[in-house]
């Protein structure tokens, strides 16, 4: 028998993400974004389980893509940062993959390939977020280059990207949205603009084709903070581990490396076999929830490459074996990633292929 660590995914949970996107976007195309292996879930796994369920995917490079087309994704599927080098677009063409252009010298390599047939192509405006995309004054020439382009067929999307679109009560996203009204509004086309928190908080921004990634997977782009809609999302993944030890260390005792944690009381203390070589964050701070026994008990010392510890002095009594769970059914990862100074997004996407990814159907 191997370690108890598995990374349980809930496909039922991930048809009722996507389900609730088509609830709050009912009028828009939805483009699944499953870039970084599905930020962790595993891409081909997830896709299967989408296609159907969306019009499209998108990616971040090629390799992505293909890894989706060759285990048999139909789907259209979008390189959301386009190629890195012309070449690309010749494979892009022969696998029906659609590309980004972001900028002019994207567009000439486009204009100046020799495909074998014409590539759906989406043309990045810059809004705010100033890392990809066409400037304000270059977007209405782009859009015309990519309409004469024989190498783009029918009419280019339009797309951009929010910058803080999961602080709702900045005017950022109002902003963005006005501006791209304002470079856009004129063409006859299709429009995106829409992430997750767009989805979930702005109306405003679904147009013709929403772009969630990380609400599909059941957790909230918020963080902690409330928001109704993202209020009923359903993790599909939950990070499971067991109790291995179990001990009682007197008032005054230090726990783990550094003896960053120290007893104020006789404690008893559980050691849990994972850690931040399996995908549990190394800066999770003493105190982060833990559940043993479905009971919330604090993370207690500093976590270790395999192993954690966590105060568990008032629980109901723990043993070895005892099931725990590090985040998703029941312990949102939102709640693990604050005391550990990041955001959920990069604990899933970082998950290490050492924690196996294990299917639940139900
Ligand atoms: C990653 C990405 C998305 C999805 O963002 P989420 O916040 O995960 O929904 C959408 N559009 C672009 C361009 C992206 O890079």
């Amino acid at each position: 028998m191997s370690r108890p660590n598995q990374a349980r995914l809930d496909l039922a949970a991930l048809r009722h993400n996507a389900d609730l996107v088509r609830e709050l976007a009912p009028n828009a195309n939805r483009m699944a974004v499953v870039k970084a292996n599905a930020y962790g879930h595993g891409a081909v796994t997830m896709a299967r389980e989408l296609e159907g369920r969306t019009d499209a995917m998108a990616v971040a490079c090629l390799e992505e893509a293909l890894e989706l087309r060759e285990s048999g994704i139909a789907s259209p599927i979008l390189l959301l940062e386009g190629v890195f080098e012309p070449d690309e677009l010749k494979i892009a063409a022969e696998q029906q993959i659609w590309v980004t252009v972001d900028n002019a010298v994207q567009l000439e390599w486009l204009e100046n390939a020799r495909l074998s047939a014409p590539l759906q192509c989406w043309l990045k405006v810059d809004t705010g977020m100033h890392r990809l995309g066409a400037e304000a004054g270059q977007v209405a020439a782009f859009f015309q280059r990519l309409v004469d382009c024989p190498n783009s067929v029918g009419t280019p999307v339009l797309s951009t990207h929010f910058a803080s679109a999961d602080e709702i009560e900045r005017d950022t996203t109002t902003r963005q949205l006005a501006l791209f009204e304002q470079l856009t509004g004129d063409f006859r086309a299709l429009r995106s603009a829409a992430n997750s928190p767009g989805v979930l908080a702005w109306p405003a921004s679904h147009y013709d084709w929403v772009r969630p990634g990380y609400m599909l997977w059941g957790n909230s782009p918020f963080g902690t903070a409330e928001q109704a809609n993202a209020a009923r999302l359903r993790p599909v993944m939950t990070l499971c581990s067991a109790v291995i030890s179990v001990r009682d260390v007197a008032a005054g005792e230090c726990v783990g490396y550094g003896g960053s944690w120290r007893a104020e009381r006789p404690s008893r203390i559980a050691t849990v076999t994972i850690g931040y070589g399996d995908g549990y964050p190394r800066t999770a701070s003493n105190g982060t929830p833990v559940l043993v026994n479905g009971q919330r008990a604090p993370l207690a010392g500093r976590v270790s490459m395999d192993m954690i510890t966590v105060d568990v002095t008032d629980l109901d009594p723990v043993q070895i074996g005892d099931p725990v769970i590090l985040w998703g059914d029941g312990l949102p990862v939102a709640e693990v990633a604050e005391p550990a100074g990041t955001i959920g997004y990069e604990l899933l996407t970082r998950m290490p292929p050492r924690t196996p990814r294990v299917v639940v159907t139900a």
